[in-house]
């Protein structure tokens, strides 16, 4: 089907609706994007993009952006929290030489969308709330906070965590409290730091950090098990003192990470399930967050945005109807999405191990790094070496 001229409508500026909105309009279609927020300013800490995410930035045309946006990993380093002894290595550049596992700003992230989306023609609109969206009719259409009303002939819901596009097509969905919490922050990195992730583990609680921007800041994600409740929102601000405590137990290089933190994001994280419907008889379709919001124990929220942005563009370009075309992108999706979500639930409880169970763990992970890493890095080939881009 030619996408030339043809009219599409993304609701959310994040990175699977720029994403997308890109690679629709580099087709020829004739794309706008409705953003709530008034400005697409810096907000948020950092992200991973792993080589399945990363191919679809090059194959957008956005590799040299990335590059210059983003740090190489070079490892992921598992250590024991409590000790700061290590625990086990994976030599990403030595195992997996080639592959790009890349450390970078959100806000970097998006800024380079951003600029690829507009290069391609894309319109943004900034302060464009969707209160409401109406899949009734013979086309979908929008209502804005402001009452205007937006009839498009392909809604693209890319509207994150709390979508009303996933509402529409699923109805009211009841997200459960993990009670896991997680807090995000960013600080000066000290000169010279490995291009790792570390991942302290520890009883009931564990801290992965990374550094940004060429090295001059470190990210940290810290996840605690707890009773209290915590709202899921990315703009919520805790006292860095109940950071520090919940981690006091933790090594010196731990702690004098967290003594550094001045104003942390705090996070609950919850679980939801896959949405069952992602698309609509009249042409309305959801992705990234909005159908598959993950637990972040595999860092792949970002990049699996990225991939349902390509297959989507791609499968509405090869399909002679938009049905046929939406139908397709849900089929290839939804199992691969789907895995992808369980494998990051089960991450969480391998962290936070404690007694018994975790000195077998531990010296399990010991010697499989130091006979076989390899081994420990294949369990996830499924995950990282698949390329949406080879159609
Ligand atoms: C502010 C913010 C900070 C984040 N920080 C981190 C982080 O530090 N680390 C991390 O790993 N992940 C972070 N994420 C999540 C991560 O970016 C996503 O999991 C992933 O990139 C998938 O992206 P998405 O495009 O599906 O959803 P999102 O990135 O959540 O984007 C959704 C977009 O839709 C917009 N939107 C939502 N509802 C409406 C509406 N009704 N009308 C118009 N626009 C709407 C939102 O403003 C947002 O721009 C953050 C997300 C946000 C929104």
């Amino acid at each position: 089907m030619s996408l030339i001229g043809r009219s599409v409508t993304v609701i959310g500026a994040g990175v699977a609706g720029l994403a997308v909105a890109r690679a629709l309009a580099l087709r020829g279609a004739s794309v706008t994007v409705l953003e709530q927020a008034d400005a697409i300013r810096e907000i948020g800490a950092g992200l991973q993009i792993s080589p399945n995410g990363a191919c679809v930035l090059r194959a957008l045309g956005l590799k040299e952006a990335l590059d210059a946006a983003s740090t190489r990993a070079e490892a992921v380093q598992l250590v024991d929290g409590p000790t700061g002894d290590p625990v086990a290595r994976l030599d990403l550049a030595r195992l997996r030489p080639g592959q790009g596992y890349h450390f970078l700003h959100r806000a970097d992230l998006i800024a380079l969308l951003l600029r690829g989306a507009e290069e391609a023609g894309v319109t943004l609109r900034l302060l464009s709330r969707v209160a409401a969206v109406d899949l009734s009719g013979p086309k979908p259409a929008v209502t804005l906070e402001t009452g205007e009303r937006i009839e498009t002939g392909l809604l693209i819901g890319a509207d994150g965590l709390h979508s009303h596009t996933r509402a529409a097509l699923n109805g009211a969905e009841q997200p459960f409290f993990t009670h896991q919490v997680a807090w995000r922050a960013v600080i000066p990195c000290e000169p010279g730091a490995a291009p790792a992730a570390e991942v302290h583990m520890g009883p009931g609680r564990h801290l992965v950090s990374y550094p940004l921007r060429g090295g001059t800041l470190r990210n940290i994600v810290a996840v605690e098990e707890r009773q209290k409740w915590a709202e899921e929102s990315w703009t919520l601000r805790d006292d860095p003192i109940d950071l520090r405590l919940a981690f006091e137990g933790f090594s010196p290089r731990a702690r004098g990470w967290l003594d550094q933190v001045q104003d942390p994001w705090l996070w609950g994280l919850f679980r939801h399930k896959v949405a069952e419907t992602w698309v609509s008889p009249n042409g309305a379709v959801i992705l990234g967050d909005a159908a598959h919001p993950t637990l972040p124990f595999l860092a792949q929220g970002a990049s699996m945005g990225l991939e349902d942005a390509w297959v989507l563009a791609d499968a509405l370009s090869r399909h002679d109807t938009p049905r046929a075309a939406l139908l397709a992108y849900q089929t290839t999706r939804k199992p691969r999405t789907s895995r992808i979500v369980s494998a990051a639930n089960v991450n969480a409880r391998a962290y936070h191990l404690s007694g018994l169970p975790r000195v077998i763990g531990h010296t399990g992970l010991r010697l499989l790094g130091r006979v076989s890493p390899g081994t420990m890095l294949s369990r996830f080939d499924w995950l990282y070496d698949h390329d949406v881009t080879l159609g």
